[in-house]
């Protein structure tokens, strides 16, 4: 992946068109994917079905009718459960609703910020959670490029440079994130503007020095975030982990009541 991101013919905007072909496939039919209360697009569909995916894993089941309501949700499955579909699938949706909404306003406009951001404890995590949604967008607008990974052991110039037009989906490891929010306040204010925010394998996530780091990206963000309708932005959050310890509850626990705003309504699955 990382050689792909080097091109320089990438992202030439094509992943802000909706009149993407779908395969040649008349009929998409998985009907486990989709209930009374909520339907996927054709693309998710079709990326699934490349994946030959026919049917939900039971965390995608409960996750994915909640998250697709914009409700915040804590996910605790076990490793190899399917938790990177049950935030990746929302995430595409989200994108590809931003997507409709610019185009029945005939707006010109790009879409400036990411629709989600989701932090990984490692960069090869990140890498793997970059692989897996590019393989769910393969015939979605966001195709291949529109998913980066912001971690380190990357030049953060080429990940500058990325970030510069727009990728949908950012997939980061905490410390470079906050390396690149911290140098840009611009930046920093459109990453900010993100619907969406992931923490996958909280538990790890938020251990050690990591913690620090998020706090301090969580402050950035609440600085610098967009007003809608005199409130400050707020993010959907979705944490994932196959663990949580008491000592990250507390911490989450800690968090929720410093943000005045947070009025969860989150349902813990
Ligand atoms: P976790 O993050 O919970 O450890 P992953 O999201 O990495 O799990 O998924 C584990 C494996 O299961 C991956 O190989 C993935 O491709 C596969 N997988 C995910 N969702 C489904 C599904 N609905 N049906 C079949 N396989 C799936
Ligand atoms: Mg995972």
């Amino acid at each position: 992946t990382v050689s792909q991101l080097d091109s320089d013919k990438l992202l030439s905007n094509t992943f802000l068109s909706l009149d993407l072909p779908l395969p040649d496939d008349d009929q998409i039919d998985l009907p486990q994917w989709e209930d009374d209360s909520y339907s996927l697009s054709p693309y998710t569909l079709s990326g699934l079905k490349a994946l030959g995916f026919t049917s939900p894993t039971l965390i995608q089941k409960k996750a994915i009718p909640v998250a697709l309501q914009e409700k915040d949700l804590v996910g605790k499955a076990t490793t190899g459960s399917g938790k990177t579909l049950a935030f990746g699938i929302p995430i595409l949706e989200k994108y590809l609703t931003n997507l409709n909404t610019i185009k029945e306003n005939n707006k010109e406009s790009i879409i400036n910020q990411p629709t989600g951001i989701i932090f990984t404890p490692t960069r090869e995590l990140a890498h793997q959670v970059v692989d897996h949604l590019n393989k769910l967008a393969k015939y979605s607008p966001l195709s291949t490029l529109g998913i980066v990974s912001i971690t380190g052991g990357l030049s953060i110039q080429k990940q500058e440079r990325l970030l510069a037009r727009g990728p949908g989906i950012l997939v980061a490891t905490p410390g470079r994130f906050l390396e690149i929010i911290e140098k840009d306040m611009e930046v920093c204010k459109r990453l900010a503007a993100t619907d969406i925010l992931v923490l996958d394998e909280a538990d790890r996530l938020l251990q050690d020095g990591h913690f620090d780091e998020f706090e301090r990206i969580l402050d950035l963000f609440k600085k610098h975030r967009p007003k809608q309708k005199n409130k400050p932005w707020k993010w959907q959050t979705m944490v994932f982990s196959a663990t949580f310890s008491k000592e990250l509850f507390g911490k989450l626990d800690k968090k929720n009541k410093g943000n005045k705003n947070g009025n969860s309504n989150g349902s813990s699955l």
